[in-house]
């Protein structure tokens, strides 16, 4: 470890290169003030004539803005005049998220920017980080040096096998990693000039896509095996070399490949897959909230999940981190753990068949084939819908959770909407307002017999955007479990009681600003404690040294 040292860190871009003038200044996305450049920038970067006279502040640019993003009447056409604000100026685009998150937030990211990446490749106008293809093995380094940004410090990367609960769209899945970080930016405040989001193509088993006029990838199926491993071993050895102080974030690969990256990479590189661990974050700190309701301890819950994937072991995992953390055995937090999938119930019987990730949960129980008769005779405290298939917390199964629980737990996760298990108003109403409901998507305040509940969104948004600035911030070199249960643990903690109230079990998302610095801080604390952190800094210093590194959308001046 370090010594200690007093010096704050800064996540500050600068920018690095020289400035450009003219028309190429006006070009630029994270150097462009648009109509708000002052006369005499004007004069002296080579603008005068390339504006119109008049010079707007940024908050008037944000009225119009807002105005333009307002006459559009369908979300796609709200992202699309989202994106191509963003790829003209930066700072603009962040003051708009900035200042209206509530509404933003579900057009760049889930659920609008699922419809996105359906239609990447007809919305397609200009593109946006790199497209790494397996054709350009042998060269992924000098790929990434054509980013034009030589100081990258937060990676988001997938191959587009599975995108949301959408599935293999290949490099239409671009619209993720992009998304991603707007977040990053946007809720934590990451200098935008720090991200790169980067989509590998490996092919596609979408067979659709093959024959499709406006697919914008490789028409081949998926390589895999030894040359898929080898493309990605290339890409991560490019990575370390090219950007060494970035943070990478696995994002939305297919569960064959999903664990064993993670797995084989978290040690060498910084870098952890959002899919499981932050998701298990905002899933755990659901829950918490939630037992604050129901007043019980988080070691007498018995977890139900309908899918065994990514999203579901990861919560699993990391539930029994903190059911282990507050004195139960591993195997004791394990039991506590139940999963039907595809295949009815997760049992003994079924090991030998049984992928790696599901080994752990695999119980002593009688098979079964519905999640009907797994919620009859486990009788869980908490439903967790992570399947991707809508509808299947029936009227009837939710209806089963509110006999056996006085305030049932049921977290209908899947993305999109159209993906959720059940919706906020089946869930009330099956349950006679007392279910505490959590879904991945936003769902609107539901109004049942005179009250009015608000469903929480357990969006991932709560937690990689703190955890990757807390990691950054101390310079981490690992991102643990530990970090993750710090986080979900911050997160639940700035749940209010006047939230629980009416039902939400997650702060507001107006506040997901303050909430990504206390969970940075929480995940530098951890990572100095834990002896990881490449920066040590004492602990009383560590909030304001996030607080500096916050980027806040503002226009500097160049002259
Ligand atoms: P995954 O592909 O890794 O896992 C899906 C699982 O669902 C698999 O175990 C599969 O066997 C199971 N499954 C499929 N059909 C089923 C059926 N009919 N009955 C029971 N199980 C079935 O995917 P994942 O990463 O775990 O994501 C699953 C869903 O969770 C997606 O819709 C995703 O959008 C959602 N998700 C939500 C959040 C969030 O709300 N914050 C975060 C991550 C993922």
């Amino acid at each position: 470890m370090n010594s200690p040292t007093q010096k704050a860190p800064s996540l500050q871009a600068t920018g690095g290169t020289a400035l450009p003038r003219g028309s190429a200044l006006l070009a630029n996305p994270l150097l462009n003030k648009g109509t708000a450049f002052p006369e005499e920038e004007r004069d002296a970067l080579g603008l005068r004539g390339l504006l119109p006279p008049r010079v707007f502040s940024l908050e008037e640019q944000l009225v119009r803005a807002y105005t333009n993003f307002k006459r559009k009447s369908e979300p796609l056409e709200q992202y699309i005049f989202l994106t191509l604000l963003q790829n003209r100026n930066e700072t603009l685009f962040y003051k708009l998220l900035e200042t209206y998150p509530e509404e933003m937030i579900p057009i760049i990211y889930t659920p609008t920017v699922g419809q996105a990446c359906l239609d990447y490749g007809v919305i397609f106008r200009r593109p946006r980080g790199l497209f790494i293809s397996i054709r350009e093995r042998g060269r992924i380094a000098e790929v990434l040096r054509h980013w034009p940004q030589t100081d990258v410090r937060m990676i988001v990367v997938t191959d587009g096998e599975r995108i949301l609960g959408l599935g293999d769209l290949g490099v239409l899945g671009m619209g993720i990693p992009v998304g991603k970080l707007s977040l990053y930016t946007s809720c934590a405040g990451l200098h935008p000039s720090y991200c790169l989001p980067i989509t590998l193509d490996v092919g596609t088993n979408n067979e659709s896509l093959h024959d499709s006029p406006t697919y914008l990838g490789l028409s081949q199926t998926r390589v895999r095996g030894a040359e898929y491993d080898a493309f990605i071993e290339e890409f991560v050895t490019a990575v370390k070399q090219v950007f060494p102080k970035t943070l990478l974030q696995w994002e939305d690969f297919g569960n064959t490949n999903a664990f064993r990256l993670l797995n084989n990479y978290q040690k060498r590189i910084c870098s952890f897959n959002d899919d499981i661990q932050g998701t298990a974050a905002v899933a755990l700190a659901g829950l918490i909230s939630a037992l604050r309701i129901t007043g019980k301890p988080l070691t007498e819950q018995k977890l139900l999940f309908l899918g065994a994937g990514e999203a579901g072991t990861g919560i699993a995992d990391l539930f029994t981190t903190a059911a282990v953390a507050a004195g139960m055995t591993e195997s004791d937090a394990r039991a506590r753990c139940w999963f039907v999938d595809s295949q009815g119930l997760v049992v003994q019987d079924r090991l030998p068949n049984l992928a790696h990730h599901k080994l752990p949960y695999a119980q002593n129980h009688p098979p079964l084939t519905s999640l009907a008769e797994a919620v009859e005779s486990i009788r869980p405290t908490a439903l967790i819908g992570v399947s991707g298939m809508p509808e299947t917390f029936t009227d009837a199964i939710i209806a089963r959770m509110a006999e056996f629980n006085e305030r049932p737990i049921v977290f209908a996760l899947s993305n999109p909407t159209s993906k959720a298990e059940c919706t906020a108003e089946a869930a009330y109403r099956m349950s006679n307002g007392r279910a505490i409901f959590a879904s991945g998507s936003p769902f609107a305040a539901v109004d049942w017999k005179g009250q009015t509940f608000v469903p929480g969104q357990g969006n991932n948004v709560y937690i990689f955007p703190g955890v990757g600035l807390g990691a950054l911030v101390v310079e981490a070199t690992e991102i643990t479990e530990q970090m993750f249960l710090a986080a979900a643990r911050t997160l639940a903690e700035l749940v209010t009681e006047d939230d629980l109230a009416l039902g939400r079990i997650y702060p507001s998302l107006t506040r997901v600003r303050e909430v990504s610095v206390l969970i940075a801080t929480a995940v530098a604390k951890e990572a100095i404690h834990s002896g990881l952190a490449g920066l040590v800094i004492a602990d009383d210093q560590v909030e304001d040294a996030v607080r500096q590194s916050v980027f806040h959308p503002a226009y500097r001046p160049y002259i």
